[in-house]
Order: structure tokens, then C-alpha cells, then sequence
């Protein structure tokens, strides 16, 4: 079988971890599989290169440094542990350093010039998976299998949206097929970083935070593989988030929409980017555990599940605030939803849930709690003279909101589900603040006060028995 395998941080975080990963890929070559790794950075340092950036900007290069000492001091002790006493370990490491030595250049720059653009914020961003490719090729090395650490900013192409940028397939296929079968041909193994590209003109970009899923996705649809396998740290997507929900089970067949709602609605085990190039190309998805690869996981597919279970999941997307636009005279304003998102849209936000109430008094939708400030902002703007003539009475922002989302392809059509869903939190005293239901009807979404978020998760699981399977 032709497989990409996508390792994610913690898979990669430790010693320990990383000896697993070797044994995960010796086990596929020794099956036959022709492999083709993506790798993301080490679990914590995407965090700290952004936060060193910023500060930076800010005027602190001093974070930069004591961030340079402490990658320095994570790569060595894994490492040395891992090749203590091979010929390998000082050439790896000198690699390791001439790239953290770039990146404190990089972060002095900013310093000085007190800016940081998009631009040389993806540069810093992406070191974590360049660091990080060069440690797996180096161990895969070191364990008799021959590996090579590739840079996606040869292999995937993309737009120049800066920290979201998208891939432009025609030529990361092109680009694929010309650098990676030639490896393969000589049972080389490619690593290829994770969460990175690069524009038409070479400009180093990132695709998104949690993005390697979605490098993996996009190389395994440009090589036209079997399959891609996403290992990462719990037994595959599971009925709800395992932290919140300690009796969250794995689901073992999921269809693509299910797992895109899923992802969107804030399952962080799978990016919600990633399953698009899966779905086009009808290539097959597995969800593994790094820690325990004997279980089966997650296979995600066209088809899914049909056993006819109602509810799958539940999920949540946190640090949401509410916008609400209100106001008696609204009804009789032409357009007022089309003027409010143009003006959300202009300040590059996405909306991630809409509700409208009938007598078209208030419009709310909830954004991300960063943006909330520029978009009332925007929004206020847009809408001075409503305001002023009092045809719009208040537009106003409610932070520390969540949305939970009930997902599973068997709710369509199948009555009762809301009734039970409200029962549910009406049995904890849980206020719902607003509600939407998906035109797929594949989910119904829940705005909540963020105190409330993890009893309602649970109750709604407790409801549904996903914990037994329905
Ligand atoms: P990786 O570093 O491997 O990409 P992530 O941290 O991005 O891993 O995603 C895995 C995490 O996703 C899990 O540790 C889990 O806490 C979280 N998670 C949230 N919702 C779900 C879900 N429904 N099923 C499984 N994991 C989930
Ligand atoms: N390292 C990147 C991040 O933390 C990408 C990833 O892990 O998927 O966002
Ligand atoms: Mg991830």
C-alpha cells in the first residue's frame, strides 16, 4: 500500500515518542508499504516561535533568545538520547543550530525595524517542522532506514495568504510528482515538514495553525496514495474531546461530512482543511494512536457509518464572543443582514454561526473573541445613521461564549433530536442562548455562557449514550 503518515506534535515530543514513530514506520516498510512522512514541529514550539516573534515586534528580543536556548536545549536532549555514541548525532545537530541561529537572526530584524509582517511571520513560524524533519530523517537514519528531510516550501505551492494560505494543486502536484517518486525508487523515505509551502516566487508561507493534517492531505492527493494516516496522541476521533468527556469512545467509520463538521465545530484531532483534497480524490483517512498503534482507530470514507446511530458526536469551539445587531426599526431597513456580514467579511473574519430571529429584530452570529473588537468596530461604521436615527437600537458583543456542535449524518430527518437535546441541559439548568441548525441537518449548534460548556458536553453525551454506542 502507497500511504502518507502525518505525525503530529506530541508524537514527536519526546524520546520515547520518537522511538515509537521509528518503530511505526519500520513496521509499514516491513509490510511493503511505500511511506512518505509529514511531520509537524515538536508539541509547544510553533507557540514559542510566534510568541518570540511578537515580542520581538513589541521590543523584547530577550524572549527570542531564551527561546533560542530552550529549542536548542529540547532537540539536543532528544537527540543525544536517541543517538547517543552514532556519527549522526553532530552533523544533525549542527543543522539544528545553523537553523536556530536564523531564526535569532530573523527575530533581531524584527526587533529592529519594530514590525513584523505576515510575511516574516511565516518564515518564523514554519522553523518548528524544519527542525523537527531533519530529527525524524535523522533517527529513521540511524535505525537502518534510509530518509531524507525535504522542506514543503519546494514541494506545496500556494497562494500568498500569509499564516492561510491555500495550496494551488496543479503545481504541488507537478512538484510532487517530479522530487518524491525518485526518492521512493531508491527506498528513500521522505520527510517532509508539515503546516509550510511557498508562493509561485518561492516566499515561504504556512497553511494554518494545526495544519500539517492538511500537508498530509494535500501530498496524498497530488501522489494519488491508498491512504493517509494521521497518528496522533488518542485512539482516533472519538465521540467527543477525551479532556472534556472522559467517556468519550472511538467512533470507527465516519464520512467525510461528519468528520468536516466536526473539525469546523472545533474536534481539534483532525484540521478541518485537511479532509477537502481526502474527499476529491476519494482517498481513504485513518485517525491512530502514536502511543497505541495496535488499536484500529478512525477510518474515514465516502460512505461512513450506516449503522443509523442519530448522534455521533459532540464538539466545541471555545473563545467565541456573540455579536448582536438589535433594534425595533431594523424591519423596515433594506439589506441590513447583507450590510452587516459585507462589513464583517471587509475585516477578513470568518463567522462561524448565524441566527436570525423572525420578527427580524436582531441579527447574532458568533466570531472569534481577537476579532470581535475590529468587527464591532466595522460594524458601527456601517451603521451610523441607523444608529442615529434609532432604527438600530444596540449593537453589542457577548465574550466568553462557546459553541457546541451535535453532529451525525443519522439526524437527518429523524425527529425528536433538539427535544432531547434541550431536555438534556434543561435537566442541568443550562441556558442556551442561541441555536442554528445546519441546512445539511448534519448538526444543530448550541451558543452557551463558557461556565457552562463542559456540564452541557457532558449531559448531552450522557443523553445520547454515546459512551455505549446507541
Ligand atoms: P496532533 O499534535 O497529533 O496534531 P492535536 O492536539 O492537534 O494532535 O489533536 C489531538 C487532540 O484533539 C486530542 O489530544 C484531543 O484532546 C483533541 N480532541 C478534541 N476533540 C476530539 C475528538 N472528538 N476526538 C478525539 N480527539 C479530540
Ligand atoms: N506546528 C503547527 C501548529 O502548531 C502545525 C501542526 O502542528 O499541525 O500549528
Ligand atoms: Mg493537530
Amino acid at each position: 500500500m502507497f500511504v502518507v503518515m502525518k505525525f503530529g506534535g506530541t508524537s514527536l515530543g519526546s524520546a520515547a515518542a520518537l522511538r515509537q514513530v521509528a518503530r511505526i514506520v519500520q513496521k509499514a516498510r516491513s509490510l511493503d508499504d511505500e511511506v512518505v512522512l509529514v511531520v509537524s514541529a515538536m508539541n509547544g514550539i510553533t507557540d514559542l516561535l510566534l510568541g518570540s516573534a511578537w515580542r520581538a515586534e513589541a521590543g523584547d528580543v530577550q524572549a527570542a533568545l531564551q527561546a533560542h536556548q530552550q529549542m536548542r536545549a529540547r532537540h539536543e536532549e532528544v537527540l543525544e538520547d536517541l543517538l547517543a555514541g552514532s556519527r549522526r548525532l553532530e552533523p544533525v545537530l549542527a543543522e539544528i543550530n545553523a537553523l536556530l541561529n536564523e531564526f535569532e537572526a530573523l527575530c533581531r530584524s524584527i526587533h529592529v525595524l519594530g514590525e513584523l509582517t505576515p510575511r516574516a511571520l511565516d518564515v518564523v513560524a514554519g522553523m518548528g517542522e524544519r527542525l523537527s524533519a531533519r530529527q525524524v530523517a535523522a533517527l529513521l537514519n540511524h535505525y537502518g532506514m534510509a530518509a531524507q528531510p525535504m522542506d514543503a516550501t519546494q514541494i506545496i505551492v500556494t497562494d500568498d495568504s500569509y499564516g492561510s494560505a491555500s495550496p494551488l494543486m496543479s503545481p504541488t502536484a507537478e512538484r510532487c510528482r517530479s522530487l518524491i517518486p525518485p526518492l521512493l525508487l531508491q527506498g528513500i523515505i521522505p520527510v517532509v515538514t508539515g503546516f509550510i509551502g511557498a508562493t509561485e516566487a518561492g516566499i515561504p508561507t504556512t497553511l494554518g495553525r494545526g495544519a500539517s493534517d492538511y500537508s498530509a492531505t494535500i501530498l496524498g492527493r497530488a501522489l494519488s496514495v491508498d491512504q493517509v494516516w494521521i497518528w496522533t496522541d488518542v485512539n482516533g476521533v472519538m465521540t467527543a474531546d477525551p479532556r472534556v468527556v472522559p467517556q468519550a469512545r472511538t467512533l470507527g467509520r465516519l464520512s467525510y461530512s461528519e468528520v468536516g463538521e466536526m473539525a469546523y465545530f472545533g474536534a481539534k484531532v483532525l484540521h478541518s482543511q485537511a479532509i477537502r483534497p481526502a474527499k476529491q480524490a476519494g482517498i481513504p483517512l485513518r485517525i491512530l494512536n502514536t502511543f497505541e498503534p495496535e488499536h484500529a482507530g478512525t477510518l474515514i470514507s465516502e460512505e461512513g457509518d450506516s449503522s443509523g446511530q442519530t448522534v455521533k458526536a459532540i464538539t466545541a469551539i471555545r473563545q467565541l464572543s456573540l455579536i448582536t445587531v438589535e433594534g425595533a426599526g431594523m424591519m423596515g431597513v433594506p439589506g441590513v443582514a447583507a450590510r452587516t456580514f459585507g462589513a464583517v467579511a471587509h475585516t477578513g473574519t470568518s463567522v462561524l454561526m448565524i441566527s436570525q430571529s423572525s420578527s427580524e429584530q436582531s441579527i447574532c452570529f458568533a466570531v472569534p473573541t481577537p476579532e470581535a473588537r475590529q468587527v464591532l468596530a466595522a460594524l458601527e461604521k456601517e451603521m451610523a445613521r441607523e444608529l442615529e436615527r434609532r432604527d438600530i437600537e444596540r449593537i453589542w458583543s457577548q465574550d466568553d461564549i462557546v459553541i457546541l456542535a451535535v453532529v451525525g449524518a443519522g439526524m437527518k430527518g429523524t425527529p425528536g433530536i433538539a427535544a432531547r437535546i434541550f431536555g438534556a441541559l434543561g435537566k442541568h439548568r443550562i441556558n442556551v442562548i442561541a441555536i442554528a441548525q445546519g441546512s445539511s441537518e448534519y448538526n444543530i449548534s448550541l451558543v452557551l455562557s463558557r461556565s457552562d460548556a463542559d456540564a452541557a458536553l457532558r449531559g448531552i453525551h450522557d443523553e445520547f449514550s454515546l459512551m455505549h454506542g446507541e
